[in-house]
C-alpha cells in the first residue's frame, strides 16, 4: 500500500478534470493516504509547485470547467533530464505514486516517466477529443459535444432565416469524434472527418441538388483535422452560388460547467485511479467500455490510434 500519492492535470484542459482530481483526492484521503496536488502540469512538477491537499482544497470545484490545478504544455519534460528532475522532486517529498489526468500527449509522457524511473503511474483520459485508444469515452467529451450542439441549434436558426449554408469548424485534433456526434445530434447534412476522404466537388453538386429539391438551408460540420472552414466555405460559395457563412467555435468548446455525464464518469474514474495507485498498480489508464470501467495498459493506450466507429459514419450518411 502506498502512503503518499500526487495528482496532476496536463495538456489541453477539459471539463470534468476537476471532478476527477476531487475524486482522486477524497478517495485517497478516505483511505488514509497523503495526497499532493501538482500545479501547472509537468511544469509544476519540475518547478516544485507541489502542495499537500486536504479535502477542503477540492471543495467548490466540481461545477467548474477547466482545472483548478492548472495545466500546461512543458517542453522540458520531453527530455530525460527534465523527467529525472520531476521524479526527484516527487521522491524528495516522499511521493510514491502519481495520477496524471490528461490527453494522449500527457499520458505518453507519463508512460515514459514510469518506464524510466519505475514510479508507479496511473492515467486518466482528460481530453474533449475522445481520442484515447481502448476506451469509448474521455473526460470532457460530453460537455464539449453539448457545447457544439448548442451552437448548432443557434446557427440553424440563422441559416434557415437566410437560406444559407453554414460551415462550422470544430475541435478534435486528428479525431473526428466530436464533429461526428455533434453533427449527428445537431442534424447536420454534411459531416467532414479526417477518418474519411471526401470529394468537395461532389459535395457542392449534392448541395445544389439539395436546394433544387427545396432544402432551405444546410449545416456542415468540419472536424479541424479534416480541413479549415475558412477555406472550405469560400469554395462552396463559389461552386454552388449559395450564400455561405463559416463559423469556428474555437476555445469555447473547451470551457463550461461539466455535464452530468462528465461529472459522474470523472468521479468514477478518479475513484478507480486512486484505489489502483494506492494498491501499487501502475502503467494503466482507466476508461469506460460498454458502460463499465476498464483498465487499459498505458503503453498500449498511447501507442495505438483510436478509430472512429464506422457505424457512426454510416448513420450520419443515412440520416443526412
Ligand atoms: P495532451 O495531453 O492534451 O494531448 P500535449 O500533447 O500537448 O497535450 O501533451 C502535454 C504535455 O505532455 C507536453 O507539453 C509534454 O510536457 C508532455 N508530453 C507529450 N508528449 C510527450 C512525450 N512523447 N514524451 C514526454 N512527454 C510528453
Amino acid at each position: 500500500m502506498l502512503k503518499s500519492i500526487a495528482v496532476m492535470t496536463s495538456g489541453g484542459d477539459s471539463p470534468g478534470m476537476n471532478a476527477a482530481v476531487r475524486a482522486v483526492t477524497r478517495t485517497a484521503l478516505h483511505q488514509g493516504v497523503k495526497v499532493w496536488g501538482i500545479r501547472g502540469g509537468y511544469h509544476g512538477m519540475l518547478d516544485e509547485d507541489i502542495f499537500e491537499m486536504q479535502s477542503k482544497d477540492v471543495s467548490d470545484i466540481i461545477q467548474r470547467g477547466g482545472t483548478f490545478l492548472g495545466t500546461a504544455r512543458c517542453k522540458r519534460f520531453q527530455t530525460p533530464e527534465g523527467r529525472m528532475l520531476g521524479y526527484k522532486n516527487l521522491v524528495d517529498r516522499g511521493i510514491q505514486g502519481l495520477v496524471v489526468v490528461g490527453g494522449d500527449g500527457s499520458l505518453r509522457g507519463a508512460s515514459t516517466l514510469s518506464q524510466e524511473t519505475g514510479l508507479p503511474i496511473v492515467g486518466l483520459p482528460g481530453t474533449i477529443d475522445n481520442d484515447v485508444w481502448g476506451m469509448e469515452y474521455t473526460i470532457g467529451c460530453d460537455t464539449a459535444a453539448n457545447t457544439i450542439l448548442d451552437a448548432m441549434n443557434k446557427l440553424r436558426d440563422t441559416a434557415s432565416a437566410h437560406r444559407r449554408v453554414i460551415v462550422l469548424e470544430v475541435m478534435g485534433r486528428s479525431s473526428g469524434w466530436l464533429a461526428m456526434v455533434a453533427g449527428i445530434s445537431g442534424g447536420a447534412e454534411y459531416i467532414l472527418v479526417p477518418e474519411e476522404p471526401f470529394d468537395l466537388e461532389q459535395i457542392c453538386e449534392n448541395m445544389k441538388a439539395d436546394y433544387e429539391r427545396g432544402k432551405r438551408y444546410i449545416l456542415m460540420v468540419v472536424a479541424e483535422g479534416a480541413g479549415k472552414a475558412s477555406e472550405i466555405g469560400p469554395i462552396i460559395a463559389e461552386k454552388t452560388g449559395i450564400d455561405t457563412r463559416v463559423s469556428k467555435l474555437g476555445h469555447i468548446q473547451r470551457g463550461g460547467s461539466p455535464s452530468v455525464i462528465d461529472r459522474v464518469n470523472a468521479s468514477r474514474l478518479g475513484e478507480h485511479a486512486a484505489l489502483a495507485i494506492i494498491s501499487g498498480l501502475s502503467d494503466i489508464v482507466f476508461g469506460f467500455n460498454r458502460g463499465h470501467v476498464v483498465s487499459i495498459n498505458l503503453h498500449d493506450a498511447v501507442t495505438n490510434k483510436k478509430q472512429l466507429d464506422p457505424s457512426l459514419m454510416r448513420l450520419a450518411k443515412v440520416l443526412a
